[in-house]
């Protein structure tokens, strides 16, 4: 039995999201990403004696938006706390957060993994400022940016009810999915707005206790969540398989070699000292505030792709493959709102118009709109399928309508009898010795004959009036030309 028919993997994962706000969570300051370094500073985010924070309310806002959508229940007062600890680049020597009394508490993310739905409960949600940055140049001195000080994070953590490296990424996507379809965060995992914390356990299946954990730090992208999942899962089940015991560590991924390594031992833990932040009143939501939220909740991805399920019979694959992006689901339903049958438009956003993006949330050279265009030609017989692909890679190159390229570069499907059987007839004229092969018994030879016709139609002529003609012309019942 290999070590992981025996155990089970049990993980939690702690989410960091950057909230989209303007300014800072306690100043003024710009928390625009990019900007040179230390330019987006002020006496209350690098921490000046005597300097008094006030919470930015958008930020609160924007935290009880995501906590109403993860279904949780939100603290109409909570509390802030100092988390005391020592770093360069935390000038103050605590981070504002929050601890006992956090925002929210006891919520639920619908994660979609492996065709399944599984509901993940949510601890809590807190607030809290994220720190600055240190730069270790190559010569061996070290810098600190305080741009990012006082830029507002939200923490979101779950429950250990994940059970694969795969739904942890899973986990994580859908939390991408759900900020980035509230607007409260860009969701820009490559520039540090949405990043993880995993921690995992093993049990032996079908025992219910937890094992003792490792937590590793700081992974920014879906893959590598999911990798350094598997490390750590294999890592920990040779180690109990061998009779070991786990040791409760903070560890660290190594993307290049797909390795987690140790960053501190249980014994190192902080003790963060923390205690009620005495500069800043509780945050208050209200009764007003949380109904106004509500209201405007907007329709979250994975309820999107249920509809799309149940209103345009797509496929649950299907339907999540859209969804990838907020901003390819939109293009879809424009495309249907210009009249494209739905599982058509699906099929042809997934395989041309995907295979032409570097990223889903591209905008597309070719609108909905003319999307919708090209499939109705297609469904009236105007243009063939085969056509329609090159009549849409010109679509992409020029931005112009189906209906404009078809016109322009003579790609309209020939339907009319008369030319197709004139052409069929010169095919047989031309073809003695195929003709009498077919007509002795050697059925294959259709294939050439249509082969033939298309070439001197240039693909052109529609395939079931060309069949069926062509059946009848070569078994001497159409018109000949002799
Ligand atoms: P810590 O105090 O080490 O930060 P927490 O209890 O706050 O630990 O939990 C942090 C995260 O770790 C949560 O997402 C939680 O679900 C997860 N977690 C806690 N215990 C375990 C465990 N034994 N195995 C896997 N994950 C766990
Ligand atoms: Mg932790
Ligand atoms: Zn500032």
């Amino acid at each position: 039995m290999s070590a992981m028919d025996r155990y089970e993997a049990v993980i939690g994962l702690e989410v960091h999201v950057q909230l989209a706000t303007a300014t800072k969570i306690f100043c003024g300051c710009s928390t625009a990403f990019g900007a040179p370094a230390n330019s987006q500073i002020c006496p209350v985010c690098t921490g000046q004696p005597g300097v008094l924070p006030v919470l930015n309310g958008r930020v609160l806002r924007f935290a009880a938006m995501i906590a109403l959508a993860l279904r949780c229940e939100i603290r109409r007062r909570s509390i802030f706390a100092r988390k005391n600890y020592f770093y360069p680049d935390l000038p103050k020597g605590y981070q504002i957060s929050q601890y006992d009394r956090p925002l929210a508490e006891h919520g639920t993310v619908d994660v979609l993994c492996d065709e399944t739905m599984h509901a993940i409960g949510v601890t809590r949600i807190h607030l809290e400022e994220d720190a600055g940055k240190c730069i270790h140049a190559a010569g061996g001195d070290s810098f600190v940016d305080l741009n990012r000080a006082g830029v507002p994070l939200i923490e979101i953590v779950s429950e250990p009810e994940i059970r694969s490296p795969q739904q942890a990424a899973a986990y994580m996507r859908t939390i991408r999915d759900i900020v980035r379809a509230l607007n409260i965060s860009d969701g820009n995992m490559e520039q540090g707005s949405l990043r993880c914390d995993a921690n995992v356990s093993l049990r032996p299946r079908g025992e219910q206790g937890l094992g003792t954990k490792t937590e590793v730090k700081n992974l920014n992208s879906f893959r590598f969540v999911q990798k350094a999942l598997e490390y750590e899962i294999e890592r920990q089940a040779a180690i109990l398989a061998d009779g070991g015991q786990i040791v409760q560590q903070t560890r660290l991924f190594d993307a290049d070699r797909g390795v987690t390594r140790v960053m501190r031992e249980k014994e190192e833990a902080h003790d963060y000292r923390y205690f009620p932040e005495p500069d800043l009143p509780p945050a208050l939501v209200s009764e007003a505030l949380l109904g106004e939220l509500s209201a405007a909740l907007p329709e979250l991805p994975t309820a999107r792709i249920q509809r799309y399920v149940d209103q345009h019979q797509l496929s649950l694959l299907d339907a999540s493959e859209l969804n990838r992006e907020r901003e390819l689901a939109d293009y879809f339903e424009a495309a249907v709102a210009a009249g494209a049958q739905p599982k058509r438009a699906a099929n042809w956003i997934m395989v041309e118009l995907l295979s032409r993006l570097d990223d889903a949330r591209q905008p597309s050279n070719v609108s909905p709109q003319h999307l919708a265009g090209l499939l109705e030609l297609i469904a009236s017989g105007k243009v063939s399928g085969k056509l329609a692909k090159s009549i849409f890679a010109k679509m992409w190159e020029s931005g112009e309508s189906a209906e404009a390229v078809a016109e322009r570069e003579n790609l309209f499907q020939q339907s009319d009898e008369g030319s197709i059987a004139a052409e069929i007839a010169a095919v047989i004229a031309e073809n003695p010795k195929q003709v009498a092969d077919y007509r002795a018994g050697k059925e294959k030879l259709f294939g050439f004959f249509v082969g033939q016709v298309m070439k001197r139609t240039r693909g052109k002529a529609n395939p079931q009036l060309l069949n069926a003609l062509l059946k009848k012309q070569l078994i001497g019942e159409g018109p000949s030309l002799d």
